[in-house]
């Protein structure tokens, strides 16, 4: 009965112990003459060994992952692995060749790869990685890294010697971090310190670019956290940024919550914890009644200068002194007379737009540079000032500082989410603060 037991116990332990080694093996980990000696030990009988056989049947009983990594620390892999950049003057034949491979296993394996890649066209900075067992042996496995996802292997063999290949493809998986950080000197330098990088600080900044300033409105204490989807590859490495979940800032320029989310079929928005559009708008036209008189156009003749000069605004007729106001809420950069401008206002809104207003015949009582404006505040009255053949405004419109068209720029069309989604809105940020809870009690 005894003897029985121990057969199944043996018989599942050979077994186990023979794919970790042909395993390992394949993983070119470990050399024949080792596993010949292993293999070796177990082929035995009751009858010539009974210690070994109590050894083993007491083994058996333990865990056979437990003996497993026993096995696999005895067998420290003694496996040579070098990773190769191609340079500017170096080709992966001339390299592989150099690496004292033939040239027709050099032939074999870049045919094989073709299915692939090129081998003949690997950009510069082409990275190949070498498995060799023992330190001068020839190589056993070879590994040419595509991309960060995607590498080619070419395992050798040990029967035949031939060299079979497979692409390895690391999946993405998507994780949620929770980052936070307190302004000392900058934003950028909180958000590094936190773990972030450029392109997820850029995200962040965009969440609040119509409540923040982020290059003139940032003071150390300025507290922010920010949920964000990371993704990352099956091997732990770092992929990318998925979509900020949720945001805050607290600090100098107000106090700010965000939650994605999307409403109804429109594309994916953040909101505010009252389900407003965090994104604001401004108003269609500086004017209250207004004609566009000349469109924004990158070519255009010039009356005055009888030139091809692009229009990089929008120009509305108006007779001289019809109030103008800021369309959107903001504080005056450049307020005066300024050559063929004549008399000129330019707004910043927040790091992302600017407006400016031109011809003006005066300025608002009490305005200057440095002022905060609101939104539809009359801030200038038109006129004919500088270059222009007659009372008109010329409007211009920034968008991270180039020149755009106002009436082409796209702006969301729906203000808050939906009322039939409110529930799912509340839910939505009941999971948000529930992460973003769970940054604080880290800090
Ligand atoms: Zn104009």
């Amino acid at each position: 009965m005894l003897f029985k037991k121990w057969m199944i116990q043996y018989g599942k332990l050979a077994l186990c112990s023979g794919c970790t080694l042909m395993l390992g093996f394949w993983m070119g980990r470990v050399p024949w003459t080792d596993m010949e000696a292993l293999l070796g030990n177990l082929t035995f009988s009751e009858e010539e060994n009974p210690q070994v056989v109590a050894a083993l049947e007491d083994l058996a009983l333990e865990s056979t992952s437990q003996l497993e990594s026993q096995m696999d620390n005895t067998l420290e892999p003694q496996v040579y692995e070098e990773t190769l950049e191609l340079s500017h003057n170096d080709s992966v034949y001339t390299t592989l060749r150099n690496l004292g491979l033939t040239p027709l296993l050099i032939q074999n394996l870049v045919k094989a790869a073709s299915k692939y890649v090129d081998l003949g066209r690997v950009p510069r900075g082409f990275k190949l990685t070498l498995k060799r067992v023992g330190e001068d042996a020839e190589p056993v496995e070879i590994i040419f890294h595509l991309n960060v996802r995607e590498n080619l292997h070419f395992e050798k063999n040990p029967h035949d010697s031939d060299w079979t290949v497979r692409k390895v493809t690391q999946d993405v998986l998507m994780e949620t971090g929770v980052y936070e950080g307190v302004v000392k000197n900058s934003l950028w330098q909180s958000a590094y310190d936190a773990g972030l990088d450029g392109a997820a600080i850029a995200m962040l900044a965009d969440v609040f670019a119509w409540q923040v300033d982020f290059e003139r409105q940032i003071r150390p204490g300025d507290a922010w956290k920010v949920v964000i989807e990371k993704e990352v590859l099956e091997n732990g490495k770092f992929y990318g940024w998925g979509h900020v979940i949720a945001a805050q800032f607290h600090g100098n320029a107000g106090n700010y919550d965000a939650y994605r989310f999307v409403s109804g079929n429109q594309s994916a928005g953040y909101y505010d914890l009252n389900g407003d559009n965090m994104k604001g708008k401004f108003l269609k036209s500086p004017l209250k009644y207004s004609r566009i008189s000349s469109p924004f156009q990158r070519k255009r003749y010039h009356p005055i200068l009888k030139v091809n000069r692009p229009h990089l605004g929008v120009d509305y007729a108006a007779s001289a002194g019809t109030p103008v106001r800021t369309v959107g809420d903001g504080v005056i950069s450049i307020l005066g007379r300024r050559g063929g401008n004549g008399n000129m206002i330019k707004i910043r809104h927040n790091s992302k737009y600017q407006t400016a207003y031109k011809h003006l015949s005066g300025f608002a009582r009490g305005l200057r540079s440095g002022s905060r404006v609101r939104q539809g505040q009359v801030i200038g009255y038109v006129g004919s000032t500088g270059l222009a053949t007659g009372p008109h405004l010329h409007f211009e419109f920034y968008e991270n500082g180039q020149y755009t068209d106002p009436l082409g720029v796209k702006f969301p069309k729906q203000d808050s989410i939906l009322a039939s989604d409110r529930g799912k809105f509340d839910q939505a940020v009941m999971r948000a603060n529930q992460l973003l809870k769970g940054a604080a009690l880290r800090s």
